[in-house]
């Protein structure tokens, strides 16, 4: 045992070793509100079409190394630019850790503000980079431009993560100061819009603006996280580079031909996100009522509220006891001490959270 522990810490990087793996909680038999999953599935009608689809599937044969098809009707879903690349990721982390990867020398810095997605830090971090969170505005989670411009200033980022909405904040940062951001950077800005869809603003039509915007995005929020497919568009040049390391054959069969089915039908997919807007209206009312609940405004399909009263912990532990799981960031500290964050769930699963959140409030 020893000799073996011994032989992990001489082989592995000190980074890896130092690490915590990206925790996933159990979440079998719980109303699921955790992790900005669309909570609907499909009509059965469709899945039947679905199912009758992926007989094209040959499991013998390798997928499409270069996602021909499916790119094809993304771009055209998504309005890529005719002249943008595009590069496709097994959910936008791979898209992360594939531009990370591609990292000149140990000294590269990244660039985050914080708090925000967490795995821009993780990977950063996994790969022996410098990460550099600039804390956000206090009473509104907006950049703290002086900051940022004070940060990119002495540390010359190479990559400048901004996810627009920010995660687990749900706001959409200034686009002016992103704008300027992507002017003054002395190197790459990607532009994280994981949750466009409930945001319904985008950096995709300004990519022809900006030779350092990568604009990156996923179907996991939209409905396919099952699936696994992110992909980023950004100049042919940055592309073309990052697609090097890209694994052959990263998006599976399965995915490819669902992905190409799903977003022939997205129309589905967009009620259902119209159905997620009102009832986020509704959750945000309802919590906005509770006494000693702040909650801020989102623009993406999860809610972020702090607990002015109540021990965030000891909240968060009785809604999983009542079978509802939420995310606790209260523990991750800092800002976000009292900080609670719910997924907008069906009509139904929001009502037993909010019962259940009010008579915890109240006992
Ligand atoms: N970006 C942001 C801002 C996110 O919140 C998430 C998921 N929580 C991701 C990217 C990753 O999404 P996926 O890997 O499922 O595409």
């Amino acid at each position: 045992m020893t000799d073996l522990q011994s032989m992990i810490r001489s082989l592995l990087r000190p980074e890896v070793l130092a690490l915590s793996a990206y925790h996933v909680p159990d979440s079998s038999g719980y109303v699921k509100l955790d992790a900005m999953e669309n909570p609907y599935s499909w009509p059965d009608d469709m899945v039947d079409e679905w199912l009758a689809r992926l007989r094209e599937a040959r499991p013998n044969r390798y997928p499409d190394p270069s996602c021909g098809r499916l790119k094809a009707r993304l771009r055209e879903a998504y309005g890529v630019p005719e002249a943008a690349g595009l590069l496709m990721g097994n959910g936008s982390d791979e898209i992360i850790q594939i531009i990370l990867m591609a990292l000149k020398g140990r000294d590269a810095t990244v660039l985050a503000p914080e708090p925000t997605f967490v795995m821009y830090r993780q990977i950063a971090s996994s790969l022996g980079l410098e990460f550099i969170g600039v804390p956000l505005r206090g009473e509104d989670f907006a950049l703290d431009m002086p900051a940022m411009r004070a940060m990119i200033e002495t540390h010359r980022p190479a990559v400048i993560f901004l996810a627009y909405p920010n995660n687990p904040t749900g706001n959409l940062f200034d686009s002016e100061d992103i704008a300027e951001i992507l002017r003054i950077a002395p190197g790459l800005v990607v532009v994280d819009e994981a949750y466009t869809a409930y945001a319904g603003r985008s950096f995709m039509p300004r990519l022809a603006e900006f030779d350092n915007l990568l604009v990156m995005r996923t179907l996991s929020k939209l409905g396919l996280a099952g699936l696994r497919l992110g992909f980023m568009a950004g100049a042919k040049a940055w592309i073309d580079e990052f697609d090097k390391i890209r694994l052959p054959y990263n998006i599976n069969t399965l995915t490819q031909i669902s992905t190409e089915f799903a977003l022939e039908k997205r129309k589905v997919l967009e009620s259902q996100v119209e159905s997620i807007l009102r009832d986020r209206q509704h959750l945000y009312e309802e919590l906005a009522r509770l006494p000693g609940v702040h909650v801020y405004r989102s623009d993406a399909n999860f809610i972020l509220f702090r607990l002015l009263r109540h021990d965030a912990d000891h909240v968060f532990r009785k809604l999983k006891d009542a079978g509802i799981l939420i995310k606790n960031l209260h523990s991750s500290g800092g800002r976000l001490a009292g900080c609670l964050r719910v997924t907008v769930g069906t009509p139904e699963e929001n009502q037993r959270f909010l019962t259940a959140l009010a008579e915890t409030l109240a006992s």
